[in-house]
C-alpha cells in the first residue's frame, strides 16, 4: 500500500517536531522551507569568532526533546546532549540589590532570606501554588486539543474545575502575586514569568502563575552545543527516519476542491498531499496561503529589539541567564502593549551569554552577549529610532550597574528588531509567541490545531497551546494524535 503524504509548511520547531511524528506513523513527509535553513525563530550566526543564538536561550521541558527520540527508537545521546542549571537567573535591581535564583528551591529560599531579610515561606508558597496550577491544568490545556468537545468531558477537567480558585482565574498575574508575595522584588520576579509569552502581568490571568514551575521546579538546561543544536539534532533524527526537507521552498498558496486541502504550490510547481500542516503563523497562513480568508489576532504577544554584541571582556558577576529590571516595571508595560512601542528611558534588559557555558560560542578572553529588550509587536513605529535610543539607554544602564563603560566593550555588533523577526519568520507583526495572554479567555481564542478545512491541520507557536520551544513541541504532538 502506498504510504499517506503529508506536507509540512514551514521548519521551525513545531513543523520538524510535526515531521518526526507524521513519519513515525508511516506517512511520506516533506517539509517546505521558505528560507535556506531550518529553525525559524529558534535560529544561529556566527561572526568574527563569535556564535550567537539569535531566538530562544531558556531551555525548559526537555523530555518533550527526549520524546520524539523515544518514539523514533532513537538514542538522544547520539544526536542532543544537555545539561539542567543549577543557577536559573541572576536579578540585577537599580538599587544596586543583586539575587540569584535556583532550581533548587531551599537554595532560593536561603537567598531570599539573606538578600533580600524576609522570611522566605511565602516565596515557597508561590512555588508551590505554581507547581499545583501545573498539575491541575496541563493535561487539559497543553496536551490535548481545547476546541474539542471531548476534552471537556473528561474527569481531568471536572477535577480542575473544581480547583478553580487556586488557579487564580479572576485575577491578574501582577494582583495574585502581591496578595501572596511579601516583597514587591519578588513581585517583580514573579510578574516577570508573563513575558515568557509575550503578555503584560497586569493583564494577563493569573493562572499564569503556572509558568515559574517550568523554571523552579522542572529547571532549566542548556544544549551542550548552544541552542541551535536543538534545531540540528531534530533535523537530523528527522532526515535519518527519511523525512525530506527542501529549503528555498516557499509555499505561495495552499490548493483546495470544495473544503478539503489537496496540496500546495511553491516556486510555481503543485505538490499534492494527503494532510498538509502549516508550521507558519495563522495570520499569515489565513492571509497568504488560504487568501480569501482572514484571521483576525486581537491582541498580539509583544515583540523584542535584540542586540548580539560580541564583548572583549569576562563578567564574573554574570552567568548564563541575568535579568536587569527597570524602575517602573508597570509603565515599561503600559508603554509596551499601549501606543509606545519599548519602555524608554529605563527599560528591564535581559541578557543571556551561551558562552558562559560553551567556550567555543566566543573566542578567548570574551563573551557572546544576547541582549533583548520587550517591545510592542510592530504598528509601524519607527524601529530605528527606537532601536538607537534604546542602545543608549541600555549602554547607560549596564555600564553604572556593572561599573564599566560597556560601549567600549563592544567588538561586534549585530540586532533584530519586529520588522527582522516578522521578515526573517513571517510571524505577524514580529510578535515573538502568537497572541498573548492579556485576557482571561486568550487560552480559547488561540487558533485549534485543526481547521474547517479537511485535512489541513495548524502547528507551532502561534496556535494552540502557544508560543515556546515546549508547547510548539506540544502542539505537534496534538496535531499528529488528531491525524487518524
Ligand atoms: C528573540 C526571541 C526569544 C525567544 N525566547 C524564547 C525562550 O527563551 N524560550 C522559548 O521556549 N521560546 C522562546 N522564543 C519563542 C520561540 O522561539 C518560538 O515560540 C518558537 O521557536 C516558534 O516555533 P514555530 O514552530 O512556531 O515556528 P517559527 O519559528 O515561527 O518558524 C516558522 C517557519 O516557517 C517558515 N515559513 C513560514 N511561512 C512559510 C511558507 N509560506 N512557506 C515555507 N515556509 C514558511 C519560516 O521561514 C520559519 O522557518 C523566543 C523567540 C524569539 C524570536
Amino acid at each position: 500500500m502506498t504510504p499517506q503524504k503529508t506536507i509540512i509548511i514551514g521548519a521551525g520547531i513545531g513543523g520538524i517536531a510535526s515531521a518526526i511524528r507524521m513519519k513515525n506513523k508511516g506517512h511520506k513527509v516533506i517539509v517546505f522551507e521558505a528560507s535556506d535553513k531550518a529553525g525559524g525563530k529558534l535560529n544561529e550566526f556566527k561572526e568574527n569568532g563569535f556564535r550567537f543564538d539569535m531566538g530562544p536561550s531558556l531551555f525548559t521541558m526537555p523530555q518533550y526533546i527526549e520524546e520524539l527520540f523515544k518514539q523514533s527508537n532513537k538514542h538522544i545521546s547520539n544526536y542532543f546532549e544537555y545539561q539542567k542549571h543549577e543557577k536559573s537567573c541572576n536579578y540585577f535591581f537599580n538599587d544596586g540589590t543583586f539575587l540569584s535564583l535556583y532550581s533548587d528551591v531551599e537554595k532560593s529560599m536561603q537567598e531570599v532570606k539573606k538578600i533580600l531579610n524576609i522570611d522566605p515561606k511565602p516565596f515557597k508558597k508561590r512555588v508551590e501554588n505554581s507547581k499545583y496550577i501545573y498539575e491541575k491544568t496541563n493535561n487539559i490545556f497543553l496536551h490535548k486539543s481545547l476546541h474539542k468537545l471531548s476534552t471537556y468531558l473528561s474527569k481531568g477537567i471536572l477535577r480542575s474545575i473544581v480547583s478553580i480558585p487556586k488557579l487564580s482565574i479572576f485575577s491578574t498575574l501582577h494582583k495574585s502575586n502581591e496578595s501572596k508575595l511579601n516583597h514587591p522584588k519578588l513581585v517583580q520576579i514573579f510578574d516577570r514569568y508573563a513575558t515568557y509569552n509575550g503578555s503584560n502581568p497586569y493583564k494577563a490571568p493569573g493562572i499564569l502563575n503556572i509558568i515559574p514551575h517550568l523554571e523552579n521546579g522542572y529547571g532549566t538546561f542548556f544544549p551542550k552545543k548552544g541552542m541551535y543544536s536543538i534545531v540540528t539534532s531534530l533535523v537530523q533524527l528527522a532526515i535519518d527516519l527519511g523525512v525530506e526537507f527542501k529549503y528555498n521552498a516557499p509555499v505561495g498558496q495552499i490548493k483546495f476542491e470544495k473544503r478539503k486541502a489537496t496540496g500546495i504550490m511553491s516556486n510555481g510547481e503543485f505538490y499534492d498531499a494527503d494532510f498538509i500542516i502549516s508550521n507558519s503563523d495563522i495570520k499569515k497562513t489565513y492571509d497568504h496561503l488560504i487568501k480569501h480568508k482572514t484571521f483576525e489576532v486581537k491582541s498580539p504577544s509583544s515583540s523584542a529589539i535584540i542586540f548580539y554584541w560580541g564583548i572583549s571582556k569576562k563578567f564574573k558577576q554574570l552567568d548564563l541567564h541575568n535579568i536587569f529590571f527597570a524602575e517602573d516595571y508597570k509603565s515599561e508595560f503600559e508603554n509596551i502593549f499601549n501606543n509606545k512601542g519599548v519602555a524608554y528611558s529605563d527599560p528591564t534588559i535581559y541578557i543571556n551569554i551561551s558562552s558562559k557555558c560553551n567556550s567555543k560560542d566566543a573566542p578567548n578572553d570574551s563573551e557572546n552577549w544576547f541582549v533583548m529588550i520587550n517591545t510592542s509587536w510592530n504598528k509601524g513605529q519607527d524601529w530605528n529610532q527606537y532601536r538607537e535610543e534604546s542602545k543608549k539607554f541600555i549602554l547607560k544602564k549596564l555600564s553604572v550597574i556593572l561599573k564599566e563603560d560597556i560601549g567600549k566593550l563592544i567588538v561586534t555588533e549585530q540586532y533584530l528588531d519586529p520588522i527582522k523577526i516578522e521578515s526573517n519568520t513571517s510571524s505577524h507583526g514580529g510578535s515573538l509567541y502568537g497572541s498573548s495572554s492579556n485576557s482571561k479567555t486568550s487560552a480559547f481564542l488561540r487558533h485549534s490545531n485543526f481547521s474547517k478545512y479537511k485535512n489541513l491541520f495548524h502547528v507551532g507557536g502561534s496556535v494552540h497551546p502557544g508560543g515556546g520551544i515546549p508547547l510548539c513541541l506540544l502542539s505537534a504532538k496534538i496535531v499528529s494524535e488528531n491525524i487518524k
